[in-house]
């Protein structure tokens, strides 16, 4: 297995070829200006979806499996996390497994109920770890919950905001786009700025995912009541909840739920975005949506945005109106060589291949399994690793679905630079990663680089760019002495201070207004729940359930 995701078919360029870009080439603003003028809101390609197999049939629970391995470490300070249980110990569905931790570890809880039989660590599909310390539960079929897991919070009482986020963290909340970022971290970093708008990410834009366009389908009150519920916490003043414009059915769904939410102060819109990938990146959906920049090195929050997918706003809506913790997400189970690719509702810890054995198996031989889409995938070696919340989608694609085509030298064509959203010179940063020009990488902003793959798709001559810039990320910060380090990441951290003072000095007047103050604001979060739980669950619009409601 390779680190690269599956398969990147042809594409259509978004912007015809321009002049081969050198280091005086106009600055990211400047370009960003320029498309603008021209109309053109994100830069990016068009890519084939390959959505339309799994959206084919009904999203189904996935059979409940035998064995569940549920890793013990999550969130940022994962490290101070101990269990909770021991081995032959019996747990139920929601039972934390467990304890302590900072306010950043995310708690990991029973998917179902079970005996413990082992705690060892084992591999896992994770963005940012290899392996982890698992519980490994013998499933015992009767799925028992568990008590305390089945109690509806009081957010009221949570009377700082530190509180929500240590409430949010122990119920197992993390972004279920696939970057599983602690939502309680997010939240406490919104927390420091005044709120101009919460975005909900309902884009997926890249390729084989479907599982956010079937969750908006079937869920749409679960996703709006989490959207409001998100707007009240941050003290936004409106939220939006941004859907691409190839998911019709979601966007009906949605736009359907929405009146019986009872937001009479209409502070929830539904928008759609054009499908460009990558629309849903942070920083492009919060310029497709608003027109503004996120400053190099800061974050959407330090200019007051938020920004969180569907599913885990929906989850977040589930916590608050049952007390139930995340347990379970679904997942896209696609690619040609699966033989009914399709989306399941999935217990976290499920193994992949009892996944891929719930969608028939496999047709042939497996060329490559991936973790997420083809763009930005996690390439696995095997399927004997859990589904963990960061899995949106597990891709088998077959030899005939990949193209490997042989490197050559850069011809200096430049459609890279044309495609790139970050507004990168990808060949210069080529060049410069080639030969350990850390200034130089630096000076061109390789930090900037979302990793999205768009140059490596366009590139005549072949170049794995994405991943030559993930390698050089890491290799540019262990290059660098512990104090060296130091220094640097305080001089970053002085750069983004000033970007964000001169971001906030050029939009001077339009921040957010005073929110009102935690406690009406928690208020409010009870009053949507109530409201929004008194409502009918599910709205049934996939195919092979009866079409559209
Ligand atoms: S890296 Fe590829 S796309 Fe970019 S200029 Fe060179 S050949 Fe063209
Ligand atoms: S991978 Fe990086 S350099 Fe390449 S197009 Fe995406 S953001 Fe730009």
């Amino acid at each position: 297995m390779t680190e690269s995701a599956p398969t990147q078919s042809t594409p259509t360029q978004s912007a015809p070829p321009e002049s081969v870009p050198t280091q005086s080439a106009p600055t990211q603003s400047t370009l960003a200006e320029r498309d603008r003028r021209r109309g053109r809101s994100v830069r990016g390609i068009e890519l084939p979806s390959h959505k339309t197999a799994s959206t084919q049939h009904a999203l189904a629970p996935a059979p409940l499996p035998t064995t569940i391995i549920l890793p013990l470490e999550a969130g940022l300070s994962a490290r101070d996390l101990r269990p909770a249980v021991e081995t032959g110990q019996r747990v139920l569905r929601g039972q934390p497994l467990v304890q302590g931790g900072g306010p950043l570890a995310t708690w990991t809880h029973a998917s179902t109920s079970g005996v413990v039989r082992l705690l060892q660590r084992r591999r896992i599909a994770h963005p940012r770890r290899r392996e982890a310390l698992c519980a490994v539960i013998e499933v015992d079929g009767r799925d028992e919950p568990y008590a305390e897991a089945a109690k509806r919070p009081d957010p009221t009482q949570w009377d700082t905001p530190d509180k929500v986020g240590v409430a949010l963290s122990r119920a197992g909340l993390e972004g279920l786009g696939g970057a599983v970022f602690p939502t309680g971290l997010k939240l406490a970093a919104a927390g420091r700025h005044r709120m101009r708008l919460v975005i909900v990410n309902g884009v997926e834009c890249e390729p084989y995912i479907s599982c956010d366009d079937m969750l908006m389908r079937t869920s749409p009150r679960d996703v709006l009541a989490g959207a409001l519920a998100l707007v009240e916490l941050t003290g936004a003043p409106r939220g939006v909840v941004a859907v691409e414009e190839d998911k019709p059915e979601a966007l009906k769904a949605l736009q359907r739920a929405l009146p019986s939410l009872g937001d009479t102060q209409q502070r929830l819109t539904i928008e759609t975005v054009p499908t460009m990938y990558p629309a849903g990146g942070e920083r492009q959906l919060i310029q497709a949506l608003t027109g503004d920049e996120v400053p190099s090195l800061a974050k959407p929050t330090d200019i007051g945005y938020l920004c969180q997918n569907v599913g885990t706003v929906a989850a977040l809506y589930r916590y608050f109106a049952s007390g139930e913790p995340v347990t379970s997400r679904i997942t896209t189970v696609t690619g040609s060589a699966i033989a009914t690719p399709r989306n399941l509702d999935v217990r976290l810890g499920t193994r992949i291949a009892d996944l891929v054995a719930a969608c028939g198996g496999y047709t042939g031989k497996v060329a490559r399994l991936v973790m997420g889409g083809s763009m930005m995938g996690v390439a696995l070696e095997d399927d004997d690793i859990p589904v963990g919340r960061a899995a949106n989608c597990i891709v088998a694609a077959s030899a005939e679905e990949l193209r490997e085509d042989a490197e050559v030298a850069c011809i200096r064509c430049g459609n890279c630079s044309n495609v790139c959203p970050a507004y990168l010179l990808p060949q210069e940063l080529n060049a410069a990663a080639k030969h350990d020009e850390f200034d130089l990488l630096e000076t061109f902003g390789l930090f900037d680089c979302i990793e999205c793959g768009c140059c490596d798709v366009v590139c005549p001559s072949h170049i794995p760019l994405a991943e030559t810039f993930r390698v050089a990320k890491r290799r540019l910060v262990q290059a660098m002495a512990p104090t060296a380090r130091v220094r640097w990441l305080d001089a970053r951290e002085q750069l983004r201070r000033q970007r964000v003072e001169s971001w906030d000095r050029e939009h001077n007047g339009q921040a957010g207004a005073e929110p009102p103050p935690l406690r009406t604001r928690l208020e409010a979060v009870v009053e949507i729940v109530e409201r929004a739980s008194r409502l009918p669950a599910v709205t049934v619009t996939s195919k092979g359930e009866g079409g559209n409601a």
